[in-house]
């Protein structure tokens, strides 16, 4: 009986990897043919049978069933694998896998918590089988990714990022938690649909979405104390700063939509100075698209200029101008902004298209942040390229179909000169005789690291100036080898390194700032991060 359960445990379950003497040990005997197989072996077996799935959702849930079947063998695939399984078990594929969760669902892999749970919600907690939880990433499904409102199927996010956080951060499994608050949705299609596993109402608002959320800050610390990392992930703008902005002095809160986007778009611009030169303060940014990403971006470079110059944020935030759906942001408009624009509603005649904009702003930099596709056109790369020599062009609007403009046309239409990062992955592209290596902007070479860091210094509340150094670190990751191809990133295949010395960072903030519990501080962090990471290898059963 032991040894049935052994191997029905995904926390235990080593599949053929059981050697002769677990076998014998642990009542295994005749359980499994009689081969032992390598961990490696079975690595490699497994991706030879993804890699015959020519349809993305099947490898997606191939990687879930493993995930169910034999956690230890899920991690060693992906940590081995990044690069080819980040796009399996996050952004693009993860997006569908939530537009299908009703039809895909299986097993609950995180927490529901529905306004059917209201006055209830520390009980439910209590049901979730691990007591140590150190980060619990949750969404409410609002804005899933760039697809927008996916209601309760919106669970494949905290799903994935946690995977991340494991597998890129090191992370126990044990210590995540997804969970998913469901206030209804404003999807017909899916209010209409027999299989959608969420409430069939529309979404609740106001007070009544405020006091849901506010009784599951105060079960989470209840239960967990301080110390838990509470990632809000997908929640729509509105409620993304005010929930940000509501719970940062009294909860250990982070917004990766917000702050963790922020700080690896800044990690790339700190990088890419050595190749065009200058300081920070010496360069003029332009943003299409003033949402979440946009203006969190625009706040920590005014910040990561405020630091390294003395001046006031005030004043640096001149140097960062924003186009949202309705033109530049100027003074004229201040009464009719989103509090979150108005630090951004500089002293300027209105300007309606982006073209414009730039020729009026004269940008070194030019990001896309709007989640519309294609707006970077012709026009708009050359008159970048002719007012600089090297224009930095950062297309980072998701999926690749909504990516203001591809690589190839940044580097055709710039004559090579362009520098050029995207949020989805572009393939490298030769111009002129010339290979360019797109750097791709992604979230995951952050938060997962920067989680760590706080899990290893026990920081009970998160501080602007952790991200800064988060993004520092990232920057000083880029070698000449990798500037050469015109990378402004270093490769996702050393992220495990990356993540230690990100985490160390953030940690150090910690201690400097008060912000950290775990007493006395550790000499050597990078040492101590890595020590503290979950190895995925097996473990021997005596
Ligand atoms: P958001 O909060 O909804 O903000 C979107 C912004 O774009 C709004 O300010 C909106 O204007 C503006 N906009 C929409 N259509 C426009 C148009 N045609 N012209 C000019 N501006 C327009 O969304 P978000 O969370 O910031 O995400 C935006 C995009 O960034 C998404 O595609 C997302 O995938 C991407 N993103 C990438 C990364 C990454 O690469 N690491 C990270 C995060 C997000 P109004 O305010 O006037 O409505
Ligand atoms: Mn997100």
């Amino acid at each position: 009986a032991c040894g049935y359960s052994l191997m029905r445990d995904p926390h235990h379950n080593k599949g053929l990897a059981f050697t002769e003497k677990e076998r014998d040990a642990h009542y295994l005997r005749g359980l499994l043919p009689p081969v032992v197989l390598s961990q490696e072996l079975q690595v490699k077996k497994l991706m030879h049978n993804l890699r015959q799935y020519k349809v993305p959702l099947q490898r997606y849930m191939a990687m879930m069933d493993l995930q169910e079947r034999n956690e230890r063998l899920f991690y060693k695939l992906l940590v081995d694998n990044v690069e080819e399984l980040l796009p399996v078990v996050y952004t693009p594929t993860v997006g569908e896998a939530c537009q299908k969760y009703g039809s895909i669902f299986r097993r609950p892999q995180g927490l529901y918590i529905s306004l059917k749970e209201k006055g209830k919600i520390l009980e439910v907690l209590k049901n979730w089988p691990e007591r140590s939880v150190q980060v619990i990433v949750v969404t409410d499904g609002e804005r899933i990714l760039g697809l927008g409102d996916l209601g309760c199927q919106g669970m494949g996010i905290p799903v994935g990022k946690l995977s991340l956080y494991t597998a890129l951060g090191g992370v126990r499994p044990s210590a995540c938690l997804p969970i998913t608050i469901d206030v209804g949705t404003n999807n017909e299609k899916l209010l209409n649909d027999e299989f959608y596993i969420g409430l069939r109402q529309r979404r609740a608002t106001g007070q009544e979405y405020a006091e849901l959320l506010h009784e599951f800050m105060s079960a989470v610390k209840q239960n967990y104390g301080e110390k838990v990392l509470i990632q809000f992930e997908d929640f729509a703008n509105h409620n993304a700063f005010e929930l940000l902005a509501k719970y940062s002095s009294t909860h250990l809160v982070f917004n990766d939509d917000i702050q963790g986007t922020a700080s690896v778009v800044l990690a790339g611009l700190l990088a890419a100075l050595r190749l065009l030169g200058g300081t920070l303060a010496d360069h003029r940014f332009l943003f299409l698209g003033a949402g979440e990403a946009g203006t969190g971006i625009a706040e920590l470079i005014a910040l990561e200029i405020s630091k390294q110059t003395g001046n006031s944020i005030e004043e640096n935030r001149k140097k960062v101008w924003l186009v949202d759906s309705k033109g530049l942001i100027v003074d004229s408009r201040t009464e009719s902004l989103q509090h979150f624009k108005k630090p951004w509603a500089h002293e300027h005649k209105p300007v309606k298209e982006l073209v414009d904009a730039i020729k009026a702003i004269k940008p070194t930099v030019l990001i896309g942040t709007s989640g519309v596709g294609k707006q970077f056109t012709k026009e708009v790369v050359e008159s970048m390229a002719s007012l600089n020599e090297k224009p930095l062009i950062m297309a980072l609007s998701n999926p690749t179909s909504q990516a203001e403009c591809t690589a190839e046309e940044a580097y055709t239409w710039s004559k090579g000169r362009a520098i050029f990062a995207s949020g989805s992955p572009f393939d490298p592209f030769e111009y002129d005789g010339k290979v360019f290596v797109p750097g791709q902007a992604n979230n995951a070479y952050i938060f997962p690291g920067f989680g760590l860091g706080l899990i290893i210094s026990g920081a009970i509340r998160l501080h602007d100036d952790m991200l800064l150094a988060a993004s520092e670190e990232l920057a000083a990751q880029v070698t000449e080898e990798h500037y050469e191809k015109g990378l402004i990133y270093p490769p996702f295949s050393d992220i495990r390194k990356i993540s230690a010395n990100i985490a160390a960072k953030v940690a150090v903030k910690a201690y400097e700032l008060g912000l950290a519990s775990h007493l006395p501080q550790p000499e050597d962090l990078v040492k101590y991060a890595e020590s503290c990471m979950y190895s995925p290898v097996y473990r021997t059963y005596r």
